[in-house]
């Protein structure tokens, strides 16, 4: 006799983890996906043509601090060695067109100003002559910029990217969102600093189709939910947006959506997997080539993804949650409604409309799930949301 009936909504990381993690306390879980695939955003498929592993809704590296979450992904799939190296096209200080590293570290200082610094000399390069030291304590993302790297490195590589990547100018972006970045004075020239980092050998899909094979599990591909699924159920754990759940009768929270135009070359088009553009003038904010990301593989032909940012309409898939001075107010009142909405609890990236890598998804994942059964055996009813959304 199951200990209860819970629907999951969303065959996403969040939904799969909390799912599997459920189904072995021995809950009867259901999952619905109103796609027709499971995975979420972090789906891969191999394209029939070139046998390349694509990240269907765009790029995805793995890595995290996380010790916990890294077993636990190692657990249903092989994780091979990974480490994500970013280029970028821009212009230099000369109106020189040309490639180069990302996150800024000495080789991009050395090259964009056409240099030979060794680490100490740049450090005090950088400091002392490029950044604005009058800005004490930055709170927009260009006063962030300016304050670390100066205008020049500024307006070449963050400046355009982040006018075409958020459609608003930098200095209504919150600076949290460049300190997402690394700046370095060595040639180390790994985009993350986190402890472990990786790809899963056989995609994303492999790895969230082994954490949903369970016999307590059934997955509903193609199937949307509605409120009234609810019925029968002892709780609904919701990875769908928060706006959605509520039909929008607030308004809609503001997200970026991103268009991929998919092209094909045959050979090797860019020699590395995430070529970026700083440049405004150019349309598109970066070019993803798959089969770098499987380094491990060979494979003659190869498939790109042109990447363009826009503001998300109704009907498009909601990518990165905006959560600018509007959208947090109307957040705020979302999250009202949502705590008075009895056996539902909000959660992942569009749930708690928030930026959520993947390794922060498992782990908030666990925790619900941990949380649930602790609020079960209390006798008490689960919260709406396990992380707080504001
Ligand atoms: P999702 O993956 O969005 O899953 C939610 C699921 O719910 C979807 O499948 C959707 O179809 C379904 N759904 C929604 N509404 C309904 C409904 N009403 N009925 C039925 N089903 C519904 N993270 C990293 O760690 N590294 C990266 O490099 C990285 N790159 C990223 C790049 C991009 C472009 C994006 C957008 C995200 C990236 N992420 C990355 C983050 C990663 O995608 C998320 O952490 C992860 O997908 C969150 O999982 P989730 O289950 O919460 O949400
Ligand atoms: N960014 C930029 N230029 C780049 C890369 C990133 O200006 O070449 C900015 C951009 O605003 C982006 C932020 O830095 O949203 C964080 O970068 P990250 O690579 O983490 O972006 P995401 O994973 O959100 O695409």
């Amino acid at each position: 006799m199951a200990a209860g009936k819970l629907l999951m909504v969303g065959a996403g990381l969040s939904g799969a983890v909390i799912g599997r993690h459920l189904a072995e306390a021995g809950y009867d879980i259901t999952v619905v996906d109103a796609r027709d695939h499971i995975g979420g955003n972090c789906h891969t498929e191999r394209d029939a043509d070139t046998g390349v592993m694509v990240h269907i809704y765009g790029p995805h590296i793995f890595h995290t601090d996380d010790a916990e979450v890294w077993d636990y992904v190692n657990t249903y799939e092989t994780f091979l060695p990974y480490k994500n190296r970013v280029k970028t096209t821009s212009v230099d200080p000369k109106g020189q067109r040309g490639v180069f590293s990302l996150p800024v570290n000495l080789h991009t200082i050395n090259q964009f100003f056409g240099k030979t610094l060794r680490p100490e000399e740049a450090h005090a390069f950088i400091t002392e002559e490029q950044a604005d030291t009058s800005i004490t304590d930055p709170q927009t993302f260009e006063e962030q910029a300016m304050r670390f790297v100066g205008k020049d490195l500024y307006e070449a590589f963050f400046k355009g990217y982040t006018i075409k990547q958020w459609g608003v100018q930098p200095s209504e972006l919150p600076a949290s969102i460049l300190k997402r970045l690394p700046l370095r004075f060595n040639y180390d020239d790994n985009y993350f600093f986190h402890k472990f980092q990786g790809m899963p050998e056989n995609g994303y899909t492999a790895m969230i189709e082994k954490i949903l094979d369970h016999p307590g599990i059934t997955v509903k591909l193609a199937t949307t939910f509605d409120r009234e699924m609810a019925e029968g159920y002892d709780h609904v754990f919701y990875s769908g947006p928060l706006d959605g759940y509520f039909d929008y009768e607030l308004g809609r929270l503001g997200y970026r959506t991103l268009d991929f135009e998919r092209f094909t070359h045959a050979g090797d088009y860019q020699g590395c997997a995430v070529m970026n553009y700083g440049e405004e003038a150019v349309p598109y904010t970066r070019i993803t080539e798959h089969k770098h990301f499987s380094p491990w593989e060979e494979h003659a032909g190869s498939v790109l993804y042109r990447e363009y940012s826009r503001s998300a309409e109704p009907g498009d898939i909601p990518y990165y949650p905006i959560r600018q001075v509007k959208e947090k107010a109307l957040l705020a009142d979302y999250v009202k409604l949502a705590e008075q909405t009895e056996g539902v609890t909000f959660v992942g990236r569009l749930g708690t409309y928030r930026y959520l890598d993947m390794d922060v998804t498992i782990r908030e994942a666990l925790d619900t799930a941990r949380g649930f059964l602790e609020a079960v055996e209390a006798g008490n009813a689960a919260p709406a949301f396990a992380v707080a959304p504001l």
